[in-house]
Formats: structure tokens, sequence, C-alpha cells
């Protein structure tokens, strides 16, 4: 049985003011829900206070990026060493907007995955097509090659989290159907399964990325491969995050 995981990703969002509240109305919304694992992904600027905010609460704290290096001359970047330090668990790699505006491609990524697990992180690895490659009928293949470049099986599957966020659902209010998304979940737990073992793949979380919001939560999080969500619009409100998390609370407590 897989512990969904429904993560934040705030991208550049919120002053300290702003962040300082809406990581107060997500404790406080979170008190009494057992059964989900709670990420927030703030700005780099935020770490430390969130951190701090969320100290002896369920939720954990990750972030947007990571340097493959150590340390070094690589100005405007930060390391997992930092990361860890400012008590982050989690990081995000090879978020779309990482691929698409900053050019991060698969050998990078490859290098950055292998750092945040060394260093002590939760890689969650981001993989999807965009809307063209979807209607060419390229979906498995670019899935498969995202996970071949970055994923295998030197990386410890209790460190890894894979995110399915199709391109063209990211912030465009589209989502997925439960059909669509489980049919590449499915597909991501074959390729995982060929690359460490069936049990293995069975043990690693797949989440679905891509315009989730209270309203289509359950009916995603009911899917059998859907282990949580990736969510961007909808984690900037404590009101709507919370719901999300309570909608994967209820799948939880449903039959199988
Ligand atoms: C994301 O950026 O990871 C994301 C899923 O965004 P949104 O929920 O806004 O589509």
């Amino acid at each position: 049985m897989r512990t969904p995981l429904i993560a934040g990703n705030w991208k550049m969002h919120k002053t300290l003011a702003e962040a300082s509240e809406l990581v107060k109305g997500i404790r406080e919304g979170v008190g009494g829900i057992s059964g989900v694992e709670v990420l927030v992904c703030p700005p780099y600027q935020h770490l430390f206070p969130i951190a701090e905010a969320v100290k002896g609460s369920a939720v954990k704290l990750g972030a947007q990026n990571a340097h493959f290096e150590l340390e070094g001359a690589f100005t405007g970047e930060i390391s997992v060493p930092m990361l860890v330090d400012a008590g982050c668990t989690h990081v995000i790699l090879g978020h779309s907007e990482r691929r698409q505006y900053f050019a991060e491609d698969g050998p990078l990524l490859a290098k950055k995955v292998r750092a945040a697990v060394n260093g002590g992180l939760t890689a969650v690895y981001c993989v999807g097509e965009t809307l063209e490659e979807r209607e060419s009928g390229r979906t498995a293949a670019v899935v498969e090659r995202h996970m071949t470049e970055a994923i295998g099986k030197d990386v410890p599957a209790d460190r890894l989290v894979i995110a399915y966020e199709p391109v063209w659902a990211i912030g465009t209010g589209k989502t997925a159907t439960p059909d669509q998304a489980q049919e590449v979940h499915a597909l991501i737990r074959g390729l995982l399964a060929s690359k460490y073992d069936q049990a293995t793949a069975e043990s690693i979380r797949i989440l679905y990325g891509g315009s989730v919001k209270p309203g289509n939560a359950e009916t995603l999080l009911a899917q059998p491969d859907i282990d949580g969500a990736l969510v961007g619009g909808a984690c900037l409100a404590a009101g709507d995050f919370v719901a999300i998390i309570q909608a994967a609370e209820t799948t939880v407590a449903m039959p199988s």
C-alpha cells in the first residue's frame, strides 16, 4: 500500500508574508488528516522560515530545483547540501518549465537526480509530453525517454518519486482524464518494473500533475496507479490545497 503524497509547487510566487500566511493555513488544515504525506516546495528564499513554520507538523519541505555539484562557482545556483541544511527532504527535478525555459535535458537531469538522492533527498522527477507529442501519438515514447535518460537501478527506489505531468495540462486548466492519466501511470509502473523489479516498482509513488483542483482530485486519485498529486496553481490557496489533501485521504479510506 503506497501512502499518497500531495506536493505543492509554489513556483515563483509569494512574498515571505504571503508564504507564511499560506503555510499557516496548510498546517492548520492538515491537523486532523492521516494517511497522506504532504509536501510544500516554496522558493529558495523562504526555505528556512517555512522549515520553522512546519516544524512539529506532518508537512514536509522540498525545493524546486538543485545543482548537481556539491559547491563551486555556479552563480545563481543552489546545491543539495544547502537544501538539506535548510530542512528540505525532497526536491523537484525535471519540471517541464525547467526543461522548456532553462534547457534542462536528460544528461543534466541524470546528474541532478543522482546528486539529490546521494545527498539524502528524495527526488520528485517529472516526466510528460507536450500537446504536439500527444497528438502525434508519441506520449509513450516521450515518457519512456524521460524515464530512461535519468532513472536507473543505481537510483535508490526509496528516494524516488515520479510525477507524470502532461505539459499541455500544466497551468492550462485542461486536466488529463482519469483514464488518460491512469494509462500513462501504468506505463511508468511497467518501466519501473523493467528497471528495478515488480515489487520495487509497486513501492514507488507516481504522482499526477496538471491542473489538479479540489473538484477533480478525487477521481484522479482513485485510479490504481495514481499515488498523489503535484499541484501548481491550486496549492497557492490553503483552502484548495487542503481540499486536495482531504480528497487523497478519502481515497485511502476507499476499499480497493
Ligand atoms: C505544476 O506546475 O507542476 C503543475 C501541475 O501546475 P498546475 O497544477 O497549475 O497545472
